[in-house]
């Protein structure tokens, strides 16, 4: 492939650029030429790993736009509502879904199905595929054609470009932010960025003897002030550095600046002062027990130590419950309900699910197009749009490589319409 040529070449063979060029082949036809570049050996790597390789493919509120953030939620509420939906999608492809709490995944559970399902669909449509063809510079040539270059020092032209190239969240996939450079070049800017759908890094010493604990809280994410960001509740899990599970992984994507703090209310369903009558009963009927064991039968005894520590309590564990004072009964109901673990920046992009941040709403149109170049359309995670744990972030993917794919083809029909009427004037006059 020294020089090659292609009506639409779609840069990235990843969840939005596999939809993008099985919608573009569909609605070009035969004669509408299409490229998939992917850089790795393999299409769609990440998608193998996604839903913990059951491919967590949609969800069935993926239209709600409160399940995301970024500047792109406007549009991208908008094309949701041209979208036939994750589940339709990939029954025209022959997978049938099934939902689990809201969430969709292949019957088979099986996320190779899901992949399987859009190659071998590419390859009935006879879509040209390139991997091992990792593109380093996009230019547009004189004759307002796109210029692709590849390491290999290869070329390709293409009128209309789709990129579709991901984030810098989980690099070990493809995904380095290696393409928004390009962006740049070309003109666009990139919002801040920050790895989101991930643990959270906090105080080792904080967490000392809690790893492996797994509890129900509801976590909030509070900025340098207190002031709440937001709050998700559902099980935490506690490592050794991070705290994680998946109402952390939703709070990621807003740890924007220093100083901020997870928040962990351990008994939700119950009032600061519900929880100080509770703490005074197990006084009373556990006085003589070792305070290790005060708290069993709500939380797990290994829980405890971190706990009363947090709670500023310097009491032996096998000291009875008796010896403790009102005021430390009291600052452990405070620490129930409000348990705080300042968060240290940063978390990594290999443990990031997504990437929060990207090309911003105001450089892209309606259709996906590049506002600073026209037959440039952006799809996936490129742009400013993370989505929730639960499909969301697939759900987004399919969904915007097909409005890209349809925006191209649209362009394509119309200038080929147009040399066609062209060519037919010239030919009569
Ligand atoms: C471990 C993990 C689990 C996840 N689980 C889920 C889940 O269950 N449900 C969910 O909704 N979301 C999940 N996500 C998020 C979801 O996978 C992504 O949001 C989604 O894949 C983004 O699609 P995309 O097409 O924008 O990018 P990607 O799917 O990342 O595809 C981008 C492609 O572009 C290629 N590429 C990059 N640069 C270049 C270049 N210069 N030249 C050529 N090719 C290039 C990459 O190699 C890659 O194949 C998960 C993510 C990870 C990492």
């Amino acid at each position: 492939m020294q020089q090659y040529y292609a009506d639409i070449a779609i840069i990235g063979g990843g969840a939005s650029g596999l939809a993008a060029a099985i919608e573009a082949k569909q609605c070009g036809g035969s004669d509408c030429r299409i490229v998939v570049l992917e850089k790795n050996a393999r299409l769609g790597k990440k998608i193998l790993a996604t839903g913990n390789g059951r491919c967590n493919l949609g969800n069935i509120e993926e239209k709600q736009i409160s399940h995301y953030t970024g500047s792109c939620t406007v549009l991208a509420e908008a094309l949701f509502q041209e979208y036939q939906g994750s589940e339709a999608f990939f029954r025209s492809l022959g997978v049938i879904c099934k939902a689990d709490s809201g969430r969709l995944y292949p019957y088979s559970n099986h996320a190779a199905s899901v992949l399987d399902a859009l190659r071998l669909q590419l390859q009935d449509l006879a879509v040209d595929v390139r991997t091992d063809c990792a593109i380093t510079a996009l230019k547009r040539s004189v004759e307002n054609m796109w210029v692709i270059r590849t390491a290999e020092k290869h070329s390709i032209y293409a009128k209309y470009v789709i990129a579709a190239c991901g984030g810098y969240a989980a690099p070990a996939m493809g995904t380095d932010g290696g393409f928004f450079e390009i962006l740049r070049s070309l003109g666009h800017t990139i919002t801040s960025v920050s790895p989101a759908l991930c643990p959270i890094r906090t105080m080792p010493s904080l967490l000392s003897g809690l790893k492996g604990i797994r509890v129900l809280a509801k976590a909030s994410l509070l900025d340098a002030k207190g002031t709440l960001i937001c709050s998700d509740s559902g099980e935490v899990q506690l490592t050794e550095q991070a705290l994680s599970g998946i109402c952390i992984f939703n709070l990621a994507a807003f740890v924007r600046e220093e100083g901020m703090q997870i928040q962990l209310d351990l008994l939700e369903h119950l009032t600061e002062y519900e929880v100080m009558e509770l703490l005074w009963n197990l006084y009373a009927q556990r006085s003589q027990w070792n305070i290790e064991d005060m708290l069993s039968g709500i939380f797990q005894k290994k829980m405890c130590p971190a706990l009363f520590r947090a709670s500023g309590i310097r009491a032996s564990m096998s000291d009875p419950v008796y010896t403790l004072s009102p005021y430390e009964i009291e600052n452990l109901s405070h620490t129930i309900k409000a348990w705080n673990f300042p968060v240290k920046p940063p978390h990594t992009w290999s443990t990031a699910q997504v990437t929060a941040g990207g090309i911003p709403a105001h450089e892209i149109s309606e259709t996906l197009e590049s506002l600073c170049w026209p037959n440039l359309f952006l799809a996936g995670e490129m742009l400013d749009l993370a989505g929730a744990c639960g499909g969301y972030n697939l759900a987004w993917a399919w969904c915007s490589g097909i409005c890209a794919a349809r925006s191209a083809v649209k362009k394509w029909k119309e200038d080929k319409g147009c040399d066609q009427a062209f060519q037919s004037v010239g030919s009569s006059s």
